[in-house]
């Protein structure tokens, strides 16, 4: 019988570390690994299954799931629900959820889940080695309490006719005077915006980053509405000139086969920001243990798994994102390829993240919807 595909040895702390995805390891070896390793045996033969709470849902992941499943034996029961929901259920349920592993999107949405005590720390040779410091969150010690496994990347599009491209590089530029009238965004609250603007905050401190924030304010075409597609939308139409979004956004429209997608993608342009400063932002999508997990193993085993290239691959792709993991390369998708590469801000996405409730004070001074 072959049921293992990826190697699992146990460490210290009884964690299971996914250490090839070469080498099979039969069930029986598994368990005598673990009584070598002093693992507590009874556990692992009853435990055979994993909850997870997830506000992704791409047909790719299932794909990822079957094949962790099928690698290690361990069942993945699935909650799906918006990242509003995962939190709201977390919070409700308390000591008593049975979530083992989160998945969230956007490093203010995972910050925010750390900092109300919804997950816990975790040390992880392999997540430490695998995920770049500047897409976990802070380890205070006791390990990262969260991880990104994908990234995004949050760009300008500009309408070709009204707009020159030089006009619209920097972030900074969208509050310029030269600019008013012509920019949409959706919510200043909404977590993509959260982050960004936070970014902001790290690299140009508080009074530049306010002003700009009123700046901004000023420079709307209309008050903010809609999610980042629409922007993208209101920008072809001319209702907007320039807008905010995040990269994946455009990569479906430039994949898709509608017309009507297509002449959105003919009317606008793209802008990688700040390629001559800090570099443009990118925020991620990330997985924790749930603060009162029950099935610590494997979850342990399954945010780890999730670092591995094959998953990285699907984890990524299945939402025209980039692997977090730096060696993992995307091949076969058309818009990340004509998105190129591009220089990114290497800011630690929780310290974006962390700035959410100063942004937020920001947001209703300059009274940003
Ligand atoms: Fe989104």
């Amino acid at each position: 019988m072959r049921m293992v595909r990826i190697g699992i040895r146990i460490d210290a702390s009884n964690h299971f570390i996914v250490t090839s995805m070469k080498h099979a390891l039969h069930p029986v070896r598994l368990l005598a690994t673990a009584l070598l390793a002093g693992a507590s045996v009874v556990a692992m033969a009853q435990t055979k299954e994993l909850n997870l709470y997830s506000a992704r849902h791409y047909q790719t992941d299932e794909a990822l799931y079957a094949n962790f499943t099928k690698a290690t034996g361990i069942k993945i029961n699935r909650i799906d629900a918006d990242d509003a929901g995962v939190l709201a259920r977390l919070k409700a349920e308390g000591a008593a959820s049975p979530a083992d592993v989160v998945l969230l999107v956007d490093a203010a949405r995972l910050s925010l889940a750390e900092s109300e005590g919804l997950f816990q720390p975790l040390k992880s040779v392999t997540l430490q080695q695998r995920i770049p410091a500047h897409l976990r969150s802070t380890d205070d010690g006791n390990g990262s309490q969260w991880f990104g496994f994908s990234t995004r990347a949050r760009v300008i599009v500009y309408n070709k006719d009204a707009v020159k491209r030089a006009d619209v590089d920097t972030y900074e530029e969208l509050a310029d005077p030269k600019n008013k009238g012509k920019v949409c965004t959706r919510s200043g609250s909404h977590p993509y915006n959260l982050s960004l603007f936070g970014a902001v905050l790290q690299h140009d401190g508080p009074a530049a980053t306010e002003a700009w924030l009123k700046g901004l304010v000023d420079n709307m075409a209309r008050a903010p509405k809609g999610g980042d597609t629409d922007q993208i939308r209101a920008v072809a139409t001319g209702e907007c000139a320039i807008a905010l979004t995040n990269s994946y956004y455009l990569a479906r429209l430039m994949r898709s086969t509608k017309p009507e997608d297509k002449a959105v993608m003919d009317k606008v342009g793209v802008v990688f920001p700040n390629q001559q400063s800090w570099g443009t932002h990118v925020n991620v999508a990330g997985g924790a243990m749930a603060r009162h997990a029950k099935h610590r193993a494997e979850a342990v085993a399954f945010l780890e798994y999730l670092s591995s290239d094959e998953a990285q691959q699907y984890f990524a792709n299945g939402n025209n994102e980039w692997p977090a993991v730096v060696t993992v390369k995307i091949t076969g998708n058309p818009a990340l390829e004509a998105m190129g590469d591009f220089k990114t801000d290497t800011l630690s996405v929780a310290q974006a993240g962390k700035s959410q409730v100063a942004v937020q004070q920001m947001l209703d001074r300059v009274g940003y919807k």
